[in-house]
């Protein structure tokens, strides 16, 4: 499905003399305007979509991770189902862009996809109730939490077979709020062309809106931070070469390229 508008896109086109700019931008169709900021919708110049290369549209201070949120891939993985949500934390040094690669580190010999929606804080939230959350949220977004699960089973703790460089790719744009449809939401995950997940955002152990409240209860939430709401089941290893595409309806399509490091 054709995202019809989108915002907050950070871009890169190629201006005459060659040199890339940080943008940002509104899309329609397959048009894109420059906006004044980040945040705003004014439309200035227009591009064309094919002409500019996506940034990660979005640069969180954090990117809260949620594992085990769905009961299926909680048991897939042998793991119990959590009473509270199981948070961790993954470094922005992570982010990747809609086309850029993921790079598989020498390090790891078994690196997984997790396709997961993400949720995209429009204001500062503290303490929020978890009826009141959906007030701090700016919009959803496409999320890979890519996995080294060997090292995350060594380690004994998510920081490192989580963290690499390129393990959080998220895009291709956020959609606000106010222009998506939740209940319908589906997370597809397909790796050179084949389905791998595919499972409603319904299905989730803790819904956004608790997520949201629990993780406000210790950790300010500042605009621009991602939640990676966590992986329904179904996920698998990637190897360098192939090519991992998360898509949720409405949304858009995150595709990504696995290199070796
Ligand atoms: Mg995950």
């Amino acid at each position: 499905m054709r995202v019809r508008f989108s915002l907050n896109r950070f871009v890169e086109p190629t201006l005459p003399d060659g040199s890339p700019q940080l943008r940002h931008g509104v899309v329609e169709e397959e048009t894109l305007f420059e906006t004044r900021s980040a945040w705003s919708l004014d439309k200035g110049v227009a591009y064309r979509l094919s002409d500019v290369r996506l940034l990660p549209p979005c640069w969180p201070s954090k990117i809260v991770g949620v594992g085990r949120n769905y009961r299926e891939h909680a048991s897939e993985l042998g793991n119990p189902v959590p009473a509270e949500p199981l948070i961790f934390l993954k470094p922005p040094s992570a982010l990747a862009a809609h086309g850029d690669n993921i790079v598989y580190p020498a390090i790891s010999a078994r690196v997984d996809f997790e396709g997961e929606l993400g949720v995209v804080i429009g204001r500062r939230a503290r303490l929020v109730r978890p009826q009141e959350a959906e007030n701090y949220i700016f919009g959803y977004t496409c999320v890979n939490d890519v996995t080294a699960r060997d090292l995350q089973r060594k380690d004994g703790q998510f920081t490192r077979g989580k963290g690499f460089d390129t393990f959080c790719p998220v895009g291709p744009w956020i959609v606000p709020r106010e222009r998506v449809d939740f209940e319908r939401l589906r997370v597809r995950t397909f790796v050179n062309g084949e389905k791998k997940q595919d499972a409603s955002v319904q299905e989730m152990i803790f819904p956004v809106g608790a997520i949201i409240a629990f993780v406000t209860q210790f950790m300010t939430l500042e605009p621009g931070d991602l939640i990676a709401s966590g992986t329904p089941a179904g996920v698998g290893p990637l190897e360098p070469g192939d090519v991992v595409r998360v898509e949720i309806d409405g949304l858009g399509v995150l595709e990504n390229r696995v290199v070796r490091g």
